[in-house]
């Protein structure tokens, strides 16, 4: 049986080691991410967006600097 269970992000992570600065996670979802004075990303609200839009933000992030984990701790992007 394929686990269908919906996506519930209980936790968003910023690596600031790869974050580039690109900015689209910022454009995808300005309610969560913002670039400090370091040009990097941080997490200005873990509930800032809807679980799809958080998703996606992870995923136009080009160096997968975001990492996101479900209410179980499970990392559930980038894919591990
Ligand atoms: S998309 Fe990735 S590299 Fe760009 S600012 Fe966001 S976390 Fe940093």
């Amino acid at each position: 049986m394929p686990d269908t269970k919906p996506l519930k992000i209980s936790r968003i992570e910023v690596d600031r080691d790869l974050c580039i600065g690109a900015a689209p996670c910022v454009t995808v979802a300005p309610g969560v991410f913002q670039l400090d004075e370091e040009n990097k990303a941080y997490v200005v609200n873990q509930k800032g967006a809807d679980d799809e839009t958080i998703l996606l933000a992870a995923q136009s992030c080009p160096v997968q600097a975001i990492k996101i984990f479900d209410e179980d701790g499970n990392q559930v992007y980038p894919e591990v």
